[in-house]
């Protein structure tokens, strides 16, 4: 967007709405001639009109021409002293209208990603305040671990399955539910719905433990399509170890009575 020129901060002077001065609102060809000046006769259009934005201050607004703006147009901020007949500029700037293209609103590049987003080689470390993380040691490990040798608990933690620095905070692990059971792998989806039986009684499902572990399992069925995924207990599939495929019955026709042909029962020997 070109730069806006001799930029001063224009505002009302009191909550009252501001009238429009008639020497500043007369001050067309002033507006127009500072415009043309920063930016060009050819990209100028006609004046729309001028509304008031504090006292002796009114911005003038003209159509531009320039290619791929449409919508937008120049607004040229004049404005007057007290007791003055001279206005002054203070500001050209190309601004959207109503129907203007605007580009959408600015969306941090963090809040971009997206599960899947990252290769091989990428970097993503989590921010200095992740809420979905939470200190696992204690506020007094310090403490402790300034009476005893650290590298002789901690590794000792470690082995238990304790010591790491961080873990799920309350707020991580009911987020990272929530979307387990929104998502492919809840309850709702076609699959589940149409599946034979739940992962809660199939014999392919791994548990884990709680508290995640009170709803939800890993599928360890290497014919299924969330082989090696978190399945929550009410979804399902139709590989689910309990399925059966059921055979059409084959049910004995009617005997028939054979009345054309003759039976030769001669050879027949008597029981
Ligand atoms: S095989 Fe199907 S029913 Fe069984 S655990 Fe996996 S997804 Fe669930």
């Amino acid at each position: 967007m070109p730069a806006s020129s001799r930029a001063t901060s224009v505002r009302a002077t009191s909550g009252r709405a501001p009238k429009l001065d008639a020497v500043a609102a007369a001050a067309v060809d002033v507006a127009r001639a500072a415009l043309v000046d920063e930016v060009g006769e050819e990209q100028v259009g006609e004046h729309l009109g001028a509304r008031a934005e504090g006292d002796r201050v009114v911005t003038h607004v003209f159509t531009t021409t320039l290619p791929g703006y449409r919508g937008w147009h120049w607004s040229v901020t004049v404005a007057r002293a007290p007791r003055q007949k001279k206005v002054t500029v203070d500001e050209v700037v190309l601004l959207p209208g109503d129907d203007a293209i605007v580009s959408p609103d600015w969306t941090p590049y963090k809040d971009r990603v997206r599960s899947g987003d990252m290769s091989p080689g990428d970097m993503l470390p989590p921010e200095e305040d992740d809420p979905r993380l939470a200190p696992a040691w204690f506020v007094g490990d310090d403490a402790v671990d300034a009476e005893i040798d650290p590298t002789s608990v901690r590794p000792v933690a470690a082995e238990v399955g304790l010591g790491r620095n961080e873990v799920l905070s309350l707020f991580g692990r009911d987020a990272a539910a929530q979307r387990w059971y929104d998502g492919e792998r809840g309850p709702d989806t076609p699959m589940a719905q149409q599946a034979p039986g739940r992962c809660r009684t199939c014999g392919f499902m791994v548990w884990l433990s709680p508290p995640l572990g009170t709803l939800f399992g890993v599928c360890a069925n290497a014919m299924a399509n969330d082989d090696g995924s978190v399945v929550s207990f009410d979804h399902g599939c139709g590989a689910h170890s309990e399925a059966r495929v059921k055979q059409p019955s084959r049910g004995v026709s009617a005997p028939v009575h054979d009345t054309v042909t003759v039976d030769d029962v001669s050879d027949v020997e008597p029981v």
